[in-house]
């Protein structure tokens, strides 16, 4: 049996953690690795694609997906915005012999990995403190005020919840967050 079939990477952490960065740098590490795109009903921002960033639908369209069964995990991430996994993504991925890697948020991560405890690692991303994460956010220009502030709040309560995961990855410098991360994946991908 091919070792790569049906384990899942999950990457979870408060918004502005450097997680996208710290999955990036994986994606280009390891080729056995595929990024699982998720199906959300926010906006495209101006640089994303639909079918690569997310699958970008409406409302309705994914509140049939949840009628149908059709998702791994979903939340209402933010207010009114709905962002899941949907089974047939990961199938996809497993189909051509690479492990899915789930950008998600720290409820949907949760959620994942009560369904596969057996066969997924995760990773949560720690940012040093809520005061760095704000800088983060506010240096990534991509927030309203009022965003601003959810995705702090948000970030203070996940934060709560990092003794859930499989390994915890302080982010107070990428490059050292990236080998961790790396030497942990490796390991995972052996076993
Ligand atoms: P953004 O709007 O910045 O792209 O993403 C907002 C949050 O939604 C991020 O924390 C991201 O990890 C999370 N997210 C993306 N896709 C999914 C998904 O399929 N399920 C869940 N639960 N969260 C997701």
């Amino acid at each position: 049996m091919n070792n790569t079939q049906h384990k899942i990477l999950i990457i979870t952490a408060p918004s502005g953690a450097g997680k996208t960065s710290i999955t990036r740098h994986l994606m280009h590490q390891f080729s056995q690795l595929a990024f699982s795109v998720s199906a959300a009903t926010r906006k495209p921002r101006a640089n994303e694609k639909d079918g690569v960033d997310y699958h970008f639908m409406t409302e309705e369209d994914f509140k049939e997906h949840i009628q149908h069964n059709d998702f791994v995990e979903w939340e209402m991430v933010y207010e009114g915005k709905y962002y899941g996994t949907l089974k047939s993504e990961l199938q996809k991925i497993w189909d051509q012999h690479k492990i899915p890697v789930l950008d998600i948020d720290v409820k949907g991560a949760i959620h994942v990995q009560q369904q596969y405890p057996h066969t997924s690692l995760s990773l949560f991303i720690e940012p040093p403190s809520v005061g760095e994460l704000k800088n983060r956010l506010l240096a990534r220009g991509t927030e309203t005020e009022a965003s601003l502030q959810a995705r702090i709040n948000k970030a203070a309560y996940e934060l709560s919840f990092k003794e859930h995961f499989n390994k915890v990855i302080t982010n107070n410098h990428l490059e050292t967050a990236c080998q961790e991360a790396t030497e942990i994946v490796s390991n995972f991908m052996k076993g």
